[in-house]
């Protein structure tokens, strides 16, 4: 019989010192007992986002800040290491590869002061540096244990199309480099420790698969080797009925389904990087969410299917950093160009639009796009609908920003009447207002807005409504 294989995926947070490393080397040589293991571990949390900062203020040429990020990294990683590895000669070996990593690093910060440009590409190898510095330190955190174990650059095994800060993989190419470098080591018995978040076209330099790609790095390896499961590592119980710090009777849900997991990641609970499950549907790989500080915990298994018990509301999702732009008028009933003026220029300026409501009157359609967007879209809807304002065409293009999107998930909603009527009422009991309303026909979530203020109570009415806090009612 085949063993069993799992890829183990590590957060920022899990590896965030040299106590969470230690944690981590625990739970993989534990696994290891009982299947192969492959491990992909993103950076210490924090370090990609000062990667992200100095490198941009790298730009300006101000070349000192290359020197204080290089010291910066180096005494976080050496202590980290100090404290993880007891070894002289393994000290030894880490701090040569640290040096190295250190030392490129460096040379791409002063050559980006010096031409005082930062390209994508450049971006990328920069932004790397803490999943490239983070796995010899967990390989050799593993090996203390007696666990043997080797750190792996990602660069070698997921093949990538060319597009830096956010890269796909080319599936056929990453399964044959990963079975081809992976396997004999877990035949060995030999733990691999990949770097998440990073890949190379197969004739090119790294790329990244976006900020927080390492979870997508977790699924690709796996479905690549065709893994029995995926578990990632995270900082919390798993996937939970509500936001905890909204919804304080929120929790853990055992099992959900794919597609609602989806449906979370899209819609804020950021537990999951959204393209995480694209690569496992297909085999349908179970991907796990534990908690690496409490790995007693079962956390929520992942699953084609999920488990279809219950009324069919699984969890409740709620984004407030968004703002609701209308474009109205009576004018516009009936003109068939404004709906696909409107959304091109949305595409054109890079606008997210999360939400899309147009009432049968067609007297206006709203839509819902991040805070960071509002701005630049409702300008460039000013200039693309300068001349019908001018004829009235288009009465107003307004902006909302005090407003939230609450959400409402649950495959087996479909086809159970009565979801969104107990929606509603238990939202008219709390006397929320609902602003805008969307259900896809897919089902899956009934999305609504309500004012900021009121998103809380919203939710909290919902959780209570489908009985969400109750132990077993998913
Ligand atoms: N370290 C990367 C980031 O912060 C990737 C990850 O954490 O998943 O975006
Ligand atoms: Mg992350």
């Amino acid at each position: 019989m085949k063993p069993l294989l799992r890829v183990m995926k590590f957060g920022g947070t899990s590896v965030g010192d040299a106590t969470c490393i230690a944690r981590v080397a625990q739970i993989v040589a534990k696994a290891s007992l009982e299947s192969g293991v492959v491990v992909v571990v993103s950076a210490m949390s924090g370090v990609t986002n000062r990667l992200v900062e100095a490198a941009s203020r790298l730009e300006t040429g101000d070349r000192s800040q290359a020197a204080t990020l290089i010291e910066s990294l180096r005494a976080q990683h050496t202590q980290a290491a100090e404290a993880l590895i007891h070894g002289a000669a393994q000290r030894k070996q880490f701090a040569a590869r640290m040096e190295e990593i250190l030392a490129e690093g460096n040379r791409l910060c002063e050559g980006t002061a010096l031409i005082r440009e930062l390209t994508p590409r450049t971006l990328d190898s920069i932004s790397s540096l803490g999943e490239r510095l983070l796995a010899p330190l967990a390989a050799a955190a593993l090996e203390e244990l007696g666990t043997r174990s080797e750190a792996i650059e990602a660069t070698e095994l997921i093949v990538t199309d060319p597009y830096h800060g956010g890269a796909e993989p080319l599936m056929e190419p990453t399964h044959e480099r990963s079975e081809a470098r992976l396997r004999p080591l877990l035949e060995k018995g030999i733990i691999p420790v990949v770097t998440g978040f990073i890949g190379a076209p197969s004739d090119g330099v790294l790329t990244t698969l976006g900020r927080g790609g390492s979870d997508y790095s977790a699924t690709i390896l796996g479905a690549a080797l065709h893994a029995d499961e995926i578990i990632i590592w995270t900082d919390v119980d798993g996937v939970l009925t509500a936001d905890p710090r909204l919804v304080p009777e929120a929790r853990t849900i055992p099992e959900i389904s794919y597609r609602e997991a989806a449906e979370l990641a899209y819609f804020g609970a950021k537990v999951l990087h959204p393209k995480t499950l694209r690569p496992v549907m297909p085999a349908g790989i179970p991907v796990w969410i534990r908690n690496s500080f409490a790995p007693e915990r079962a956390g929520t298994k992942i699953t084609p299917q999920g488990r279809s018990i219950g009324g069919g509301v699984k969890a409740l999702t709620a984004i407030s950093d968004v703002a609701l732009i209308t474009v109205g008028g009576p004018g516009i009933v009936g003109v068939p160009d404004v709906v696909g003026r409107a959304f091109s220029t949305t595409a054109e300026v890079r606008a997210n639009v999360l939400l899309i409501s147009q009432s049968s009157s067609q007297n206006d359609i709203c839509f819902i796009v991040s805070s960071a967007d509002a701005r630049r879209t409702v300008e460039a809807l000013r200039r693309q609908f300068a001349q019908d304002l001018a004829h009235e065409k288009v009465e107003h293009i307004t902006i909302d920003p005090e407003i939230a999107i609450v959400a409402v998930v649950g495959e087996n909603m479909r086809g159970t009447p009565g979801v969104a009527g107990r929606t509603f009422n238990a939202l008219g009991r709390e006397n929320v207002n609902i602003i805008a309303i969307a259900q896809g026909s897919s089902e899956c979530n009934i999305s609504f807005v309500v004012a900021r203020g009121a998103m809380q109570a919203a939710l909290a009415s919902t959780h209570r409504e489908f009985g969400l806090g109750a132990p077993c009612s998913n």
